[in-house]
């Protein structure tokens, strides 16, 4: 209880620092971008080390009726009030205070009325630069017949689009799937609820927004390659496109590996059992909890029990550590599959989850590429903690270890090809010698790279002993904890 208090008085402390209110969310950084945890446990800072918070506003509906804004308004009529009857006229910067008031109001009012603005502003302390770049995205922004073809295609390069435009294209993602009319949602609630998703990932180098859209994006061209709308029902399609939208919510850039080692706040709350993938999945419930944003307000209980149960699951599966544990029970079932079966359908799921996770690779180079350079950011990030903090130090993320050529060879040889050749199996209309074309082609780059490095034979010794790791993956095999980061 004591601990609760200290934290509970910490944060408000934060709160009040950084003049947020009830309804924003604060997020601190260290100097490396990573998130840090607002906890009595908070090492102290120094010019060097400083902390960056920022301020995200949550739910710009209560912003705009929010108890801080009504008390502000009146406060300063009363002070008007008493300065006028002593004065006698109200003073230059009373007035200078109510304009002020009265702009931010018709700002707030104009952001809360034009739907574009109100899905799109992320945090009012960046309110005037988004606000630049929405408008410019608004006006240019189609999405056309064109755009709406090749969302539905593995190939869709995230790199090309804003976030603010990734959100409308997500919007598109419910909309095609028949998702709104299906479940009754409003296309309000809708916008509502994916900008929520968006406020809660963090700005880390890999498991942010883009990562969530990419998740989300892969998940929909596999729909739509799979011709799963006639396999399998609107619920389910549903369950699996929502899983991967929120799979990695408020991710804070370290592993589960990491919040168990260094006893985090996650690791204390779900008893060390993929602490992670929990938070992603009660982040996720806590944004449906808001009426505003609850796109599952319209069902039944049992439509929203059976809903509810189908996210956990396919969140929870999102763990690489029980990677084996999924991938074999798929594999049994495979002869026999059945598309009525609830067991099989409830596996198929899983796996399309996490196959649109760990399909970055699947991508072609130039869009595969740039994501690698993000994972190991953020893998480095970790390991650089781990050392300052005497914890053990993950050997896949340590930079004077960890050899990008052949981590990437092996993780598509030893997780994503057998992963794709199972699906296969169920899908021969994914075509997947694309995907091999890809993945081998990802790999001869791989290769051509490691042999320019002056250090080959190292790495060469390095991936035999990776490789013979992989051969006995399990749970406790280190690479594949490193999976379960994509
Ligand atoms: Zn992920």
């Amino acid at each position: 209880m004591d601990i609760f208090l200290d934290k509970y008085c910490l944060k408000c402390l934060f709160y009040l620092a950084a003049e947020a209110g009830p309804h924003h969310i604060l997020k601190m950084y260290n100097t490396s971008g990573s998130v840090v945890n607002i906890s009595p446990r908070l090492q102290a800072n120094s010019v060097d080390s400083y902390y960056r918070l920022e301020v995200v506003a949550s739910d710009l509906q209560s912003e705009t009726n929010s108890p801080f804004f009504t008390v502000c308004v009146f406060r300063l009529r009363h002070l008007e009030d008493k300065v006028t009857e002593d004065v006698g006229k109200t003073p230059e910067i009373i007035c200078e205070l109510k304009s002020q008031v009265e702009a931010f109001k018709r700002k707030l009012e104009v952001l809360h009325t034009n739907k574009h603005f109100h899905l799109f502003l992320p945090s009012l302390s960046r309110a005037a630069f988004m606000l630049e770049s929405v408008l410019c995205c608004c006006s240019s922004l189609q999405v056309t017949e064109e755009v709406r073809e090749h969302l539905k295609t593995p190939i869709f390069d995230n790199w090309q689009w804003e976030e603010a435009e990734m959100l409308v294209l997500l919007q598109v993602m419910y909309t095609d799937l028949d998702f709104l009319t299906a479940f009754n949602i409003e296309l309000e609630v809708l916008q509502n609820f994916l900008f929520e998703v968006y406020c809660h990932y963090n700005n880390i180098p890999f498991h942010n927004f883009q990562h969530c859209f990419c998740v989300t994006q892969m998940m929909y061209g596999l729909i739509w390659l799979t011709d799963l709308r006639n396999k399998l029902g609107r619920t389910e399609l549903l369950i699996m496109l929502t899983s991967a939208l929120c799979h990695d919510l408020d991710h804070p850039g370290y592993n589960n590996v990491y919040q168990i080692n260094a006893q985090t706040d996650l690791a204390l709350r779900y008893n060390d059992i993929s602490p992670l993938e929990n938070h992603h999945c009660a982040v996720a419930f806590g944004i449906l909890a808001k009426p505003e944003c609850n796109i599952l307000k319209n069902l039944t209980t049992e439509q929203y029990k059976h809903i509810r149960g189908g996210m956990i699951k396919c969140i929870l599966a999102t763990d690489m550590a029980r990677h084996n544990e999924i991938l074999n029970k798929f594999k049994v079932m495979q002869p026999v599959f059945d598309f009525t079966n609830k067991d099989h359908k409830e596996v198929l799921m899983k796996i399309m989850v996490k196959v649109s996770d760990i399909s970055n690779e699947a991508r072609p180079m130039a869009v595969a590429e740039p994501w690698l350079d993000c994972l190991l950011q953020e893998f480095f990030n970790q390991s650089d903690t781990e050392k300052l903090k005497g914890l053990p130090v993950t050997p896949f993320m340590d930079r004077d270890k960890v050899s990008k050529p052949s981590s990437q060879t092996n993780f598509i040889r030893f997780v994503l090809l057998p992963l794709f050749t199972e699906l296969t199996k169920l899908f021969p209309c994914l075509q997947v010698k694309a995907f091999i074309h890809r993945f081998s082609s990802f790999i001869e780059s791989c290769l051509s790279e490691s042999e320019q490095d002056d250090n080959t034979e190292e790495d060469k010794g390095e991936e035999e002993e990776e490789e013979a790791s992989h051969s006995s993956l399990t749970a406790s095999v280190p690479f594949s904890s490193s999976v379960s980061e994509r």
